[in-house]
């Protein structure tokens, strides 16, 4: 009997054993290869940040700075996170490594793991793992629409069906400085004030649009009343809204419009943009996005317009899970070899080496087992071939080769030299 460790993986993490790992490993190579053909590059930076990046760029009101970082003193005494998302890290590289200078716009997508010290629970974990996408340097709606028909392709690619788009602008600071004052009056009335929870009292004070974003029922319930960014758009905004619109409609991209979708981060500006699942109950957004036209500024870089969005793998493959998409299974064994006696066992190393070297996927039993036994791990590994090696084999100068679906076998040389592809084929 195996004992238990004592030692136990912590809250909200996974271990990915290999038939689950490959189904991640065929996942991201679908969003790679969606990401090229967009023409955005990937982008590798620290899983280890200053705090500061995030206390700054995410935002000191948002959710994640508040109260879901994972911060640590380094032996410096210097303050580290790991990183709870993606775009601030996107930012501080395009800023330290100059790249506004090269080239007036950088298409970027990451992918990776993000921590953030949550309520562990279906679809929320502590460590996740968030591919995302930022164009930087484009103020266009256009562009807007490329990070929009992106997602949404990926999502597709990767057998996501029936989701929702729900599409926002909170508009641009003069927008959203109007729409706070109007919004922190309607707060303030006593019998709303009575109602709402003490992380909305707060978040009145410090950005009275954070309280679109709580997730408690009742906030949500007096929300309902409370006055929408969409009255308060500037001519501008409207008119970057409107062409945001029309381009997802030539696209065939259908929508619906959420004044209350704010988005959980502070750098946002204009357009956000969610997309839901019906296929995953509470936790059933698995992307969001917007557009960030000050954050490069906020760090201290020349004004630089940008949009982007991220999307959590996990709540994915559960949807495409929901849906009947499988990103697929381990792949079948080439060959299995299976041997009898010791003389046999003796020759397994070159045997498996000159399979491998050939091309083939080749594996053996390394317990010294019976024929029953090496037979039952050939299935076990969907061997498509079984090679059997037994002194009678080697004294006649040929194995057996078993043909494990048709069920024939057929009498190879017993002399590697003499294999090439065609005698596993
Ligand atoms: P939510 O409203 O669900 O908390 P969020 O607004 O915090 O999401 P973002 O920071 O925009 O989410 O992250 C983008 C995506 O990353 C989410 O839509 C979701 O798919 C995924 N995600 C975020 N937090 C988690 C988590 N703790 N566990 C798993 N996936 C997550
Ligand atoms: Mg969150």
């Amino acid at each position: 009997m195996t004992s238990l460790p004592d030692i136990h993986r912590l809250q909200g993490t996974a271990d990915l054993l290999p038939a689950e790992s490959f189904q991640w490993a065929e996942a991201e190579r679908v969003i790679r290869a969606t990401m090229f053909r967009f023409g955005f590059g990937e982008i590798r930076f620290p899983v280890l940040e200053p705090t500061e990046l995030f206390a700054r760029g995410t935002g000191a009101s948002t959710d994640i700075v508040q109260k879901e970082m994972y911060t640590l003193v380094d032996r410096g005494g210097r303050s580290l996170t790991l990183r709870p998302e993606g775009t601030p890290s996107v930012v501080r590289a395009y800023l330290e490594e100059n790249l506004g200078s090269q080239r007036p716009v950088w298409k970027l997508f990451y992918l990776g793991p993000m921590f953030r010290a949550e309520r562990p629970q279906k679809g929320r974990y502590r460590q996740f793992h968030q591919f995302g996408a930022e164009m930087i340097g484009a103020a266009s709606p256009e562009s807007d629409v490329e990070l929009i028909a992106l997602a949404r392709t990926i999502l597709h690619d990767l057998g996501l069906t029936g989701l929702r788009l729900q599409l926002n602008s909170i508009g641009s600071p003069a927008a959203r400085h109007d729409h706070s004052e109007k919004l922190r009056a309607f707060l303030r009335q006593p019998d709303v004030y009575a109602k709402i929870d003490e992380d909305c009292r707060r978040r009145m004070e410090t950005n009275p649009l954070r309280v679109f974003d709580c997730k408690n029922e009742e906030c949500i319930r007096i929300m309902r009343h409370a006055p929408t960014i969409d009255q308060f758009l500037t001519a501008e905004d409207q008119d970057h809204f409107a062409r945001v619109r029309s381009g997802l409609e030539s696209l065939g991209i259908s929508y619906e419009l959420d004044p209350r979708m704010v988005r959980g981060l502070d750098y946002y500006t204009r357009t956000t943009f969610e997309f839901k699942t019906d296929l995953l109950g509470a936790q059933d957004t698995v992307c969001g996005g917007g557009r960030y036209d000050l954050l490069v500024e906020t760090f201290g870089g020349p004004a630089t317009p940008a949009v982007g969005f991220a999307s959590g793998i996990e709540r994915i493959l559960a949807a495409a899970q929901e849906a009947g998409a499988s990103q697929g299974t381990l792949p079948r064994l080439d060959v299995f070899v299976g041997a009898l006696g010791d003389q046999a066992r003796a020759l397994i190393p070159s045997i498996l080496a000159r399979l491998r070297g050939l091309g083939f996927s080749a594996d053996s039993d390394f317990l010294g087992r019976g024929l029953k036994a090496q037979m039952k791990e050939a299935n076990r590994l969907a061997a498509r071939l079984v090679l059997i090696v037994g002194d009678d084999e080697i004294t006649r100068g040929q194995f057996t080769l078993r043909r494990m679906d048709e069920g024939g076998q057929a009498e190879i040389p017993a002399d590697l030299a003499q294999w090439n592809k065609e005698t596993f084929a």
